[in-house]
């Protein structure tokens, strides 16, 4: 039976194309997810992201309302992945243990990987897992690397595979990492990176930092950072935000 109770938080829905990481100018439709349990120097999202900012406009739905509305205003047939961003999506796990399950498409969850408790109920049903490293340097959030440590350590163990839970044809879990970084990145926080990156495979994107619609650091810093990067790790690319250029959302 469904659970009326079970609603999410949302701030917008809309269809672009991905700005952003390995993924990045395919067609998907962006479910944005409210609140954060964290709060980065460099936040951009057009609302408080550490908590639920009651002032601000959100749409609430349950997961059969989310899905019928969906179905009703989007070709879904039309888009690669639905994108689940936010904020954090993980804080509404409950919610998207429910919803995912109805929807046969794929999905991509963008998610600040610090939350791997809740991750457990989603993992069987995210085709494409777009994970941020935050450097201490940029975002200002401590003890980072310890907590996605944690969570890309759930992710290598999990047995489940998308493919048989959703019974479909999937072509496997990708997991990839995305960088912010600005000149204040330190030597050791290069290495932190790398560490994971071998330990859990993963690639790595280097996203500059953006102040608005421009580059935060020179080119030159932005070369030195990624030749320091790919002397000692190869699977590594450097890919700034694409739909800023665009004037996308
Ligand atoms: S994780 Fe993302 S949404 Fe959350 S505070 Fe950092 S930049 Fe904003």
């Amino acid at each position: 039976m469904n659970n009326t109770n079970n609603k999410a938080k949302i701030k917008e829905i809309f269809s672009s194309i991905q700005g952003e990481g390995l993924y990045i100018g395919t067609k998907q439709l962006f479910i944005r997810f409210c609140a954060c349990n964290l709060n980065c120097d460099y936040c951009d999202t057009p609302f408080l992201p550490q908590h639920i900012n009651e002032r601000d406009t959100f749409f609430e739905f349950t997961p059969d309302e989310l899905y019928n509305y969906i179905h009703k205003k989007f070709n879904i047939n039309s888009i690669n992945y639905i994108s689940l961003t936010g904020g954090e999506p993980l804080i509404w796990n409950e919610f998207l243990a429910e919803f995912l399950p109805k929807v046969h498409t794929k999905f991509y969850l963008e998610t600040n990987a610090t939350i791997t408790e809740n991750l457990e109920k989603v993992l069987p049903y995210i085709d494409v897992i777009a994970a941020d490293i935050k450097l201490p340097s940029c975002s200002g959030i401590q003890n980072s690397f310890e907590l996605h440590n944690k969570f890309f350590n759930v992710i290598k163990h999990s047995k489940i595979d998308c493919a048989i839970t959703r019974q479909y044809d999937c072509d496997g879990k990708k997991v990839f990492a995305k960088i912010i970084f600005d000149h204040r990145i330190t030597d050791k926080e290069i290495e932190s990176c790398i560490y994971l990156a071998k330990m859990y495979d993963l690639e790595l994107i280097l996203q500059p930092r953006m102040i608005g619609n421009e580059l935060s650091i020179t080119n030159k810093t932005i070369m030195d950072v990624f030749d320091k990067f790919s002397s000692k790790y190869k699977k590594i690319r450097l890919i700034p935000q694409v739909h800023k250029f665009l004037d996308v959302e």
